[in-house]
């Protein structure tokens, strides 16, 4: 498995699908799919998924080398791990997805969905994690790492996505966060449908939407930009002490307050198409109009997040952030 994404990419499987070698087991499960366990006593239960959006290649690359090192022996598996790369036919095509967004597919979200490959896709995974937690140690400290590049500029340039939980999320998870020097931190208040928050809700374990700069195509990434990110998570892998936070600067806390949702076509963002994500609004200003029906910042100052006035009616076109000054 020296290169498992090529090998997922030409359609091909392994020959046979598991094996043994380097101190751990392996299974291959199905297309981008590949469970590790260790031979040795393990306290850690690990997801890393990349490529859920089939064009953000830089963390799809970042994986596939962490887990070509793990075969060469050149990193030690000490966690069982799940490898996913999300949606093998965007990745091939390039494309952010085939139908419709595999990650607003979770949660039951696939049957807000016309049937395709990708709601296939999604129930196929949400399965095949779920089954991978449960024959795992149910003492075990359970991660998900989804590892994503946005679709346009941001204030931030890499940060990431808490999905709602009742329960607090693992300390040294959060510490892991701050190690992968991202620069905010946005806390979801309810329920999505993202594969981070599937494995939150019916996996108890503590997981993260991270978004690591722009998305660009293959071969074209400076991996050097995801280099905190990958010696987070392999230091994660390894079970090793977490690398020391890099940025002098703390990571900005943010809670989603509310969305901004499309219900009607004439639906206008007042917002320039290249805004970045972060862009601030003062109080009073107007964000959206439809309908006649402004949509103005109530809080003293608000962020969007993810704007797209272009989403099909009935979908979100934005997050609108507050950030915890922690006063
Ligand atoms: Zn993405």
């Amino acid at each position: 498995m020296q290169d498992f994404l090529a090998m997922t990419l030409s359609g091909q499987f392994p020959e046979p699908q598991q094996g043994q070698q380097h101190g751990f087991a392996w299974h291959w499960l199905a297309e981008g799919v590949l469970e590790l366990t260790p031979v040795q006593d393990y306290h850690k239960v690990v997801v890393l998924s990349a490529g859920i959006h089939g064009n953000e290649t830089a963390p799809i690359e970042l994986l596939n080398q962490l887990c070509a090192d793990l075969f060469a022996g050149k990193l030690v598996l000490q966690v069982r791990l799940l490898i996913i790369f999300g949606n093998p036919e965007a990745m091939r095509q390039g494309q952010r997805y085939l139908n419709a967004d595999l990650n607003r597919m979770f949660m039951g979200g696939v049957s807000e969905f016309t049937e395709s490959a990708e709601t296939a896709r999604a129930k196929g995974l949400e399965q095949l994690v779920q089954q991978f937690m449960q024959h795992s140690d149910p003492q075990a400290i359970r991660l998900h790492y989804d590892l994503h590049t946005a679709i346009r500029a941001s204030r931030f340039p890499t940060f990431g996505l808490l999905p709602y939980k009742s329960e607090p999320f693992d300390p040294e998870f959060l510490s892991s966060l701050e190690a992968a020097d991202l620069d905010a931190l946005v806390h979801h208040q309810s329920l999505g449908r993202t594969f981070s928050q599937l494995t939150a809700e019916t996996c108890q374990a503590s997981s993260c939407t991270l978004e690591l700069g722009k998305a660009l195509p293959f071969g074209c990434n400076d991996l050097s930009q995801f280099q905190a990110t990958d010696t987070m998570l392999r230091s994660v892998v390894a079970n090793q002490p977490l690398p020391p936070r890099g940025k002098t600067s703390a990571m900005r806390q943010f809670q989603v307050q509310y969305s901004l949702l499309k219900q009607h076509d004439d639906f206008k963002l007042y917002l320039s198409d290249d805004a970045p994500n972060f862009t601030v609004f003062e109080q009073g200003e107007l964000l959206c109009t439809q309908q006649q029906q402004e949509t103005r910042v109530q809080h003293t100052q608000e962020w969007i997040l993810f704007p797209n006035p272009n989403v099909q009616k009935g979908l979100r076109a934005g997050l609108m952030l507050t950030e915890d000054t922690g006063a």
